[in-house]
């Protein structure tokens, strides 16, 4: 253990936050925004004077701005505690609502546990379910979603971008199959127009960086939060193509047109809003640039540092902008982000989002790896304020860290 040099006291580390992936800073832009709705503009949106009409009129106006970013109406939008509580109620909203005896739902072997969990609920309660496989990349088959289709099958449920390995699915293709397999079997339905099986995406990941216009990628429910667009945690909303029977999770007075009971998080909708609006803005520079920093990191630690590997899509078009996952063979990797955190770098091992920590990751096993593997392999996510200084700090001490955490490793 001796053989890991820490960085001296005298010299603070530098703080090199690389996992954006689990939680991104607030941008102050959205703080500003938000301020006014935690302080002066407090009034319940549900109020019959002027301070409350206030807040329900910025309410309507964020629900507004939210439908041009997807090519929506903004009836379509319902704001909500997160991404979590939109995938349930995507979920739970429409298997609750539909009376059939026989119900089955397709989803992936690799989706957030949000997805997964409450699919396995239903599971208990005799709902069908298939997981599609995964190739070593992380990627599904667009044939093999269509051939899944059974009579009973009422919901498709595909993660847009995968928050572990960054494989970017093929939301639009998946899409356009599935229009031309619904017009098959009703020939006048017209395109917009939603019907079973419905198709679900979550979002979470790709809301940064990917076009969100729910026409193009032919989705009826999509899944978008804030905490990973630089917007405050908490914050949610689920998209939902009219004609499709969501029907509430959570009952009460009847906000969100019923969608979603509760006092509306005001400067959560606010602080949302904004942030969807300035991660889409600028999301093609800042995905360049993102690009350019990752690649040139992967290089640098292939040259540095024998026996790793990328795992999840090769660094292309089928790979989100900000991330890399490696394996760095023969270490564990918890042991390796302890290490790294006390150079004042902050990377993940597997699924940073769920609690339990001890398995090997779901999406890294599904993908071929051995437990050994999975358990090798470091998640490291750049975000817009991630500089090529913040790399090169990195790059100083990661190879003899890896190499010391490795000889330990090996004593043990
Ligand atoms: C973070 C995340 C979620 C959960 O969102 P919360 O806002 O934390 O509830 C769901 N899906 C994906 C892909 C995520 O990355």
């Amino acid at each position: 253990m001796q053989r890991i040099k820490f960085p001296r006291n005298s010299t603070k580390p530098k703080l090199v936050y690389l996992d954006h992936a689990a939680a991104t800073p607030t941008d102050p832009r959205v703080v500003k925004a938000m301020a006014p709705y935690l302080n002066a503009n407090f009034a319940n949106p549900s109020a019959l004077y002027s301070s409350g009409q206030k807040t329900r009129v910025a309410i309507q106006e964020s629900r507004q701005t939210v439908a041009d970013i997807l090519f929506t109406h903004p009836d379509c939008i319902t704001f909500t505690s997160g991404g979590t509580e939109a995938n349930n109620l995507a979920i739970f909203g429409l298997t609750n609502n539909v009376k059939a005896k026989k119900i089955h739902i397709i989803t992936t072997a690799i989706e957030h546990h949000s997805v997964l969990n409450p699919i396995k609920e239903l599971e208990k309660k005799g709902v069908k379910v298939t997981y599609l496989p995964v190739d070593s990349q992380g990627q599904i088959q667009v044939k093999d979603v269509i051939a899944s289709i059974r009579p009973e099958t009422i919901l498709i449920s595909v993660m847009y971008a995968n928050n572990e390995i960054g494989t970017i699915n093929l939301i639009a293709e998946i899409g356009r199959e599935l229009l031309k397999y619904r017009q098959k079997n009703t020939p006048r339905l017209r395109s917009g127009q939603a019907q079973f099986p419905y198709f679900h995406i979550d979002a979470c990941q790709a809301a940064g960086t990917l076009e969100l216009h729910t026409e193009r990628l032919h989705v009826d429910l999509m899944t978008i939060n804030g905490s990973k667009i630089y917007g405050p945690k908490g914050t949610g909303l689920l998209f939902v193509r009219p004609g499709v029977p969501i029907e509430p999770i959570i009952f009460g007075g009847g906000q969100e047109q019923g969608m979603r009971s509760g006092t509306e998080n005001v400067p959560g909708i606010i602080g949302l809003t904004k942030a969807l609006e300035l991660v889409q803005k600028d999301s093609t520079r800042e995905n360049a640039r993102k690009i350019k920093l990752r690649d040139y990191f992967w290089f640098e630690i292939k040259k540095k540092i024998p026996e790793v590997f990328l795992n999840g899509p090769e660094l292309g078009e089928e790979r989100l902008s900000n991330n890399l996952n490696i394996c760095f063979t023969g270490l564990e990797a918890e042991t390796l982000v302890l290490y790294l955190d006390a150079y004042g770098i902050s990377v993940a091992t597997g699924s940073a989002c769920a609690t339990e920590s001890t398995d090997a990751s779901h999406v890294l096993t599904a993908c071929g790896l051995t437990t050994d593997e999975a358990k090798s392999s470091v998640r490291f996510t750049l975000g817009k304020s991630t500089t090529k200084q913040d790399i090169d700090y990195v790059l100083k001490f990661l190879p003899e860290i890896v190499a010391g955490v490795r000889e330990m490793m090996k004593n043990k």
